[in-house]
């Protein structure tokens, strides 16, 4: 996992390739520099570049941490753009814009700028003292141009697709997880870590969508989702699987915390009043999350104590376990 809470993963195909066809590139260059001895410290620093990146390349590859940071390889790449204008002129300032190009889009914000920046005032300074003032100045504008934009497109697309692997994550009616992502947490659940699921059912739904139609359905459900969430701790997660049903992780809990929380949910649902149905009740379902059983089994589990709820009458929470609530009918559900 990634500070972000995502799964770790290997970077997309094409930038991997990207990546291997700028080491290739870098070595070309390397043995034509080493060839017509146009400069051996160029040489020598853009070898160590391609040993570096492929280094990074290899380790990123097998899943390991990458052993030469990514502002190490920065600062080498920028000092061998500004030694390259130092030793050999104006014509190499071309190169700075492939290079903030790539930095932009493959390393953090914070990284890109530095580099980028750095590089503007590196190469801008040496040219203007090799006394081409007017080549100092457009370079230096274009390049701060390019930089602009360059943050600008880049943050957008970061943002957007921020949003689309959120999005993904969603139930778009209620914003509660989805069930494809309670499979992906059931996963990473730790094995020793130990975890309630909850089940929750909304009672004689279907009557609402006959009698009230489909869209005031749609209205209860996110109603009810924004009830649930309100008696929720932050690190608990709720996911809608089904039509009306929702289902709950409770990490760091048991069946019989979960059992009191899934009471409180059950008061909390029953006791508001709906603007047109007036009384909803919901039935629930609670297990201890045992990562020895994978997940159909656990739903299989906790659906089977929701099922004895409803042939209890409904409005209830059936617990399995040590500590185990048993069916609870304050009221029959309308
Ligand atoms: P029980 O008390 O036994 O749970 O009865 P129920 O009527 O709640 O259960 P049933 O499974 O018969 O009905 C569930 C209904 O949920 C049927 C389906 O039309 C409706 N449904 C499924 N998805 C949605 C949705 O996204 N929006 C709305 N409004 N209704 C949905
Ligand atoms: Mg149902
Ligand atoms: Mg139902």
């Amino acid at each position: 996992m990634d500070s972000a809470g995502q799964p770790h993963s290997n970077p997309p195909p094409f930038l991997a390739f990207v990546s291997r066809l700028v080491a290739f590139f870098l070595l070309l260059l390397a043995a034509k520099n080493a060839y017509y001895g146009t400069s051996l410290v160029l040489t020598a620093a853009l070898s160590c570049l391609v040993l570096a990146l492929s280094v990074d390349i290899r380790a990123h590859r097998q899943g390991r941490p990458q052993p030469i940071p990514i502002p190490a390889i920065l600062a080498l790449l920028w000092l061998i753009l500004s030694y390259a204008v130092y030793a050999s002129g104006g014509s190499r300032l071309m190169w700075a814009f492939p290079s903030i190009v790539g930095v932009f889009f493959i390393t953090r914000r914070r990284n890109a700028i530095g580099f980028s920046v750095m590089t503007l005032l590196s190469m801008t300074c040496i040219t203007l003292f090799q006394g081409d003032t007017g080549i100092a100045l457009r370079f230096a504008a274009a390049l701060g141009f390019s930089i602009l934009f360059l943050d600008l497109a880049t943050s957008q697309i970061n943002a957007l697709q921020k949003r689309i692997v959120e999005a993904s994550h969603r139930d778009p009616l209620t914003n509660c997880f989805n069930r494809r992502q309670l499979e992906v947490t059931a996963e990473e659940i730790q094995p020793k870590q130990s975890a309630a699921l909850v089940l929750i059912d909304v009672d004689h739904f279907k009557l609402i969508n006959d009698t009230q139609g489909h869209v005031a359905g749609d209205r209860v459900l996110v109603l009810i989702a924004d009830i649930l969430r309100q008696q929720l701790n932050p690190e608990d997660l709720l996911f809608r699987i089904g039509g009306e049903e929702f289902a709950l992780i409770l990490p760091n809990s048991d069946t019989e915390a979960g059992a009191r929380l899934a009471e409180r949910l059950r008061d909390a649902v029953s006791d508001t009043k709906f603007p047109v149905q007036g009384r909803i009740t919901i039935s629930i379902g609670v297990t201890a999350f045992d990562t020895a059983q994978p997940l159909p089994r656990l739903l299989e589990r906790a659906d089977k104590l929701l099922y004895q709820a409803k042939r209890g009458g409904r409005n209830q929470v059936c617990a399995d376990g040590p500590g185990a609530t048993t069916g609870r009918n304050l009221e029959p559900a309308e």
